[in-house]
């Protein structure tokens, strides 16, 4: 398979387990071609459970590189950043973001103020948040996101509905605004199959918007979230048979921040 693994985490973020080369060791099993190691990178002050800490970005860019070094012929081993939205710490994300030659970089709405859209801490809290007020909440960050496009990939970019709230035919009309926008901006949109195991049931984003993603002309890559080794490439044959059926006929890559594009079919 020539499919690399846009999406995998680390120890570091303090809410993954297993070691870098578990990760890696998993990839090769499957007989991926590459996995990028997209830790987050969240600078919430006295925040410590969602990120690495910011002094620590040297040290995991540093262990991404010699375990590429160790994986040099068998595996594909990129480095990443997933930087959490958030307009005042973006000009601090951007210059860690670029003070090393990571390859790619992406950025996903995790929060809104204090309301989380992802844990599931906040999901019984949000209960009572009604949908409209919701998805304007996420909407607004993503939209804000966009105002600054320092990256290259937007993560899960349907992520509101992870605790089974539905993408309705309005919400769908915002996504393909937005996908306009992300497509003028030259954004590559993440396909993350960790929904499948969430209650969503569906990978962020499901058919709907894969569709409406197809017909904006959007990249699109494959992420698995992996909190865990055996986590890494999950669902990807059901993603890329789903990718297909919507209209897709490529994937994307990125290294070194620049995107080279592989056919589906070939995947
Ligand atoms: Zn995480
Ligand atoms: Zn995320």
């Amino acid at each position: 398979m020539f499919i690399i693994d846009y999406h995998v985490h680390t120890r570091l973020c303090n809410h993954a387990a297993g070691s870098m080369n578990a990760y890696a060791r998993r990839a090769v099993e499957l007989g991926l071609s590459g996995i990028v190691f997209l830790d987050h990178l969240t600078l919430r002050p006295d925040d410590r459970r969602s990120s690495m800490a910011e002094e620590e970005v040297g040290l995991y860019y540093g262990a991404v590189r010699r375990l590429a070094r160790l994986y040099r012929g068998r595996l594909e081993i990129l480095s990443g950043l997933e930087i959490d939205h958030n307009p005042e710490w973006n000009p601090r994300a951007r210059e860690l973001a670029e003070r090393f030659a990571f390859d790619v970089v992406t950025a996903s709405v995790h929060f809104s103020g204090d309301m989380s859209f992802v844990s599931r801490k906040s999901a019984g809290r949000n209960r009572d948040v009604p949908d409209d007020a919701f998805a304007d909440a996420y909407f607004a960050a993503l939209d804000s996101m966009l105002d600054d496009p320092f990256f290259d990939v937007v993560g899960h970019v349907d992520v509101l509905k992870k605790f089974g709230r539905k993408i309705s035919p309005e919400l769908a009309g915002r996504f393909r605004k937005l996908f306009s926008r992300m497509a003028a901006l030259n954004l590559v949109m993440e396909m993350n199959t960790s929904g499948f195991d969430h209650p969503a049931a569906e990978p962020y984003p499901g058919e709907t918007l894969l569709r409406l993603a197809a017909e904006a002309g959007l990249p699109v890559c494959l992420g698995s979230d992996a909190h865990a080794p055996e986590q890494v490439g999950r669902h990807f044959g059901d993603a890329t048979r789903l990718l297909a059926r919507c209209g897709h006929t490529r994937l994307t890559q990125l290294v070194g921040r620049k995107a080279r594009f592989i056919s589906l079919d070939a995947a």
